[in-house]
């Protein structure tokens, strides 16, 4: 018997599947009317990359699997449900799925469809049974339990299920030659038939039967206004991400007249970021990798993604579902009119704006690649060069930078005194020019001090033991000294891009003079801006971090480091150094090089690391939201038991001093914080290998 036989209406089927697939796409133009309204966003840069994405995050969900449990319900509903598409499929084209597939081998190849579609089926159920477990019963925090939530869960598993008792019933009351296949569906065909009456089966069939097509049709009519659009828009969030390097903020034009500065309204936002919002699928990972939310603060960016999406929603209201058709005039407001309304305090409060602190840790977690900092940045960009609106500790910190050239307001002729008192002398590039500009770029490198180890007095001592080794190892180096200003990163992750831009332009100017071969900095600020984000404004450079760089000497037997005491160090990642520019193995190497030096590993480490709550100019602010992030940061490092902390950081390095200096009880007590630079200086001979003296360096701090 055929389909048209079995199952009275049969015909209806397609038609009802084709209206819904109309009302879906439908839906979907009037998102993309929204998108069209949006800023314009360059989306065919390395295509290549793109392509690869689309497979490793939204095809095989890589990132879903670093939660092993969910990792594998998410893909057993995903796959299930793909290849269980395949049968709905055949249903609304009167069997040319079947007809097609059957057709190459001799029906093997839908006959081999059979069981993995019933045992997809049987995964699919199991999976949809443990994602409403751990809704309903297990509660982890960062998942929230939402009408559309369960309503997409019952959704997956009554079409599912629908499906399997269809096969079922067709199989037990009908027959079928390749039953045997169907290794879940024919045994329940079977125990069906043997104790209900023919009438019962193929009741049960046509029932079964057309639940599944009005669960379908339902399912994608409700779809493009459901959290699980991800579904769709997911793969394409992938092939459209950001392919600049993470630590690049955007591009921001300020001469453009027209422009509006930073992003006020969602229709400021480019139209991947609204995508980014319908890609949502509301897992919470960023919400629990989030330093600020983690420490009680209201920053919550999974709450900021699910609000902008919102925002869009809204603004569509009012826009009719046929395109090209003019909107009523009333009732409600004309289509878009929500494009405009402001973004801070809607769908993110504007204390969270400023409780950021940009660790991309929540970039780093979201499994569909979801761009939460640039938009945070974006915000503070607005708030700060139209509105004025920042907190008030900032001032200094901005006015600093643009008065002095350093956020700690000290003056230029001040950049050098950290070299007083080294037994050799410092050259900067303006004497090593002496003998003609191109000479610096004849040196091995350019030693790029940053400002905290230049005016910070803790972060004085990690530029002597860096310079001791480039002194022993005998490297030709110098500095930029008097001429060296800020990067300009505080300035522009505060959201002064002005000031960012006039300091980078100088710089880059100083640095045109001297062409560097290469620029080394142990300041992982300075290496993410002078390497990702200078060369927005021209300027193009080889930057290498101080533990890359010592690591190589190491490497090379240019420094060899002695025996010293043991003792244990756990290493705390900086944010901007392993996440942002994933060197996570070199700081490593060079505390690995010191003999008698136990590495113990804290649980959030490498590309999962824990802010030191200093990142985002938050260094500059108070932190009186919440507790303090460095505190439990160094929570976290005491937990190992080592004996100290290394960083490569100069702000991780103050802000777990500090955390150490406050801990709980005195538990911080005797346990030092020191730059990785300290430790190898700390272990050299006492003669270098050009035979001068070296300053002695305390190993512990
Ligand atoms: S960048 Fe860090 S602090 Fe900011 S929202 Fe993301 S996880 Fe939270
Ligand atoms: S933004 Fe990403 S990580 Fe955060 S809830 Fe949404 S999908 Fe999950």
């Amino acid at each position: 018997m055929t389909l048209l036989e079995q199952i009275p209406l049969y015909p209806l089927a397609p038609l009802l599947f084709a209206a819904a697939t109309a009302l879906f796409l439908l839906q979907m133009a009037r998102h993309l009317r929204i998108f069209a309204a949006a800023q314009p966003v360059v989306v065919t840069d390395q295509p290549e990359s793109r392509v690869r994405s689309m497979f490793v995050y939204s095809i095989a969900q890589v990132r879903m699997f670093r939660d092993l449990g969910p990792g594998l319900m998410h893909a057993a509903i995903f796959w299930g449900f793909v290849v269980l598409t395949i049968g709905t499929a055949d249903r609304v084209t009167f069997g040319l799925v079947h007809a097609t597939l059957a057709w190459p081998f001799d029906g093997w190849l839908w006959r081999l469809l059979q069981p993995v579609q019933n045992l997809l089926g049987v995964a699919v159920l199991g999976a949809v049974g443990y994602a409403l477990f751990r809704r309903v019963v297990v509660r982890p925090r960062r998942l929230t339990l939402s009408r559309d939530g369960l309503t997409i869960l019952l959704l997956i598993a009554g079409v599912v299920a629908f499906e399997l008792l269809a096969e079922a019933f067709r199989i037990g009351r009908f027959g079928d030659p390749d039953a045997a296949w169907s290794v879940v569906a024919n045994p329940i065909g079977m125990a069906l038939a043997s104790v209900l009456p023919a009438w019962a089966m193929a009741a049960g069939y046509v029932f079964s039967f057309w639940g599944s097509i009005a669960i379908v049709c339902f399912f994608l009519v409700y779809l493009p206004r459901s959290k699980h659009l991800h579904i769709v828009t997911a793969v394409f969030n992938a092939l459209f991400r950001k392919v600049q390097p993470r630590g690049e903020l955007p591009a921001m034009d300020l001469e453009a007249e027209t422009a509006r500065f930073g992003v006020k309204t969602i229709d400021d936002l480019g139209w991947k970021d609204l995508l980014d919002g319908f890609t949502c699928t509301e897992c919470g990972r960023c919400q629990d990798a989030c330093p600020a939310w983690a420490t009680g603060k209201p920053l919550n960016p999974k709450t900021m993604i699910m609000g902008l999406r919102e925002m869009t929603v809204d603004a569509e209201k009012g826009m009719p579902l046929i395109p090209f058709i003019k909107p009523a005039s009333a009732p409600g407001r004309a289509a878009g009119d929500g494009l405009g309304q402001p973004i801070v305090d809607a769908a993110i409060p504007y204390d969270a704006v400023w409780d950021c602190v940009t660790c991309g840790a929540c970039v780093e977690a979201c499994p569909v690649l979801i761009e939460h900092v640039d938009k945070i940045v974006g915000l503070r960009r607005n708030l700060v060069l139209e509105e004025s609106r920042f907190p008030a500790e900032l001032t200094g910190a901005m006015t600093a930078m643009e008065r002095y050239g350093n956020p700690w307001g000290q003056p230029a002729t001040a950049r050098l005194d950290w070299t007083k008192g080294l037994p050799f002398e410092v050259p900067t590039a303006a004497q090593v020019a002496g003998a003609g500009p191109e000479a610096v770029g004849e040196l091995e490198c350019l030693y790029w001090v940053g400002c905290a180890a230049a005016f910070d007095d803790r972060n004085k001592r990690v530029a002597r033991a860096f310079v001791t080794c480039l002194d022993a190892a005998g490297v030709s180096y110098a500095v930029l000294g008097q001429e060296e200003s800020c990067t300009g990163d505080p300035a522009r992750r505060m959201g002064n891009e002005y000031v960012f831009q006039m300091l980078a332009t100088a710089n880059i100017e100083t640095l045109g003079r001297y062409k560097p071969k290469t620029i080394v900095t142990a300041c992982p600020h300075c290496f993410n801006t002078l390497g990702n984000e200078y060369g927005q404004l021209g300027g193009h450079y080889e930057v290498v971090h101080h533990s890359t760089y010592l690591s190589r000497l190491v490497e090379e037997g240019r420094l060899r480091p002695d025996a010293q005491e043991g003792r244990s160090l756990t290493y705390h990642d900086s944010c901007y150094l392993s996440r942002y520019n994933s060197v996570m193995a070199d700081p490593r190497s060079v505390l690995g090089a010191v003999p008698g030096v136990e590495l113990r590993e804290m649980e959030k480490s490498g590309k999962g690391t824990f802010c030191c709550g200093a990142g985002g100019g938050r260094m500059w602010m108070e932190e009186d939201r919440g507790t303090r992030i460095n505190a439990e940061r160094t929570r976290q490092a005491l937990e190992t038991g080592a004996d100290g902390v290394a960083t490569a950081c100069p702000f991780c390095l103050v802000m777990l001093r500090d955390g150490l200096a406050d801990a709980p009880g005195g538990r911080g007590e005797g346990v030092g914080a020191q730059d990785i630079s300290e430790v190898l200086a700390a272990s050299l001979p006492a003669r270098g290998s050009n035979g001068r003296d070296l300053p002695v360096i305390q190993p512990r701090v």
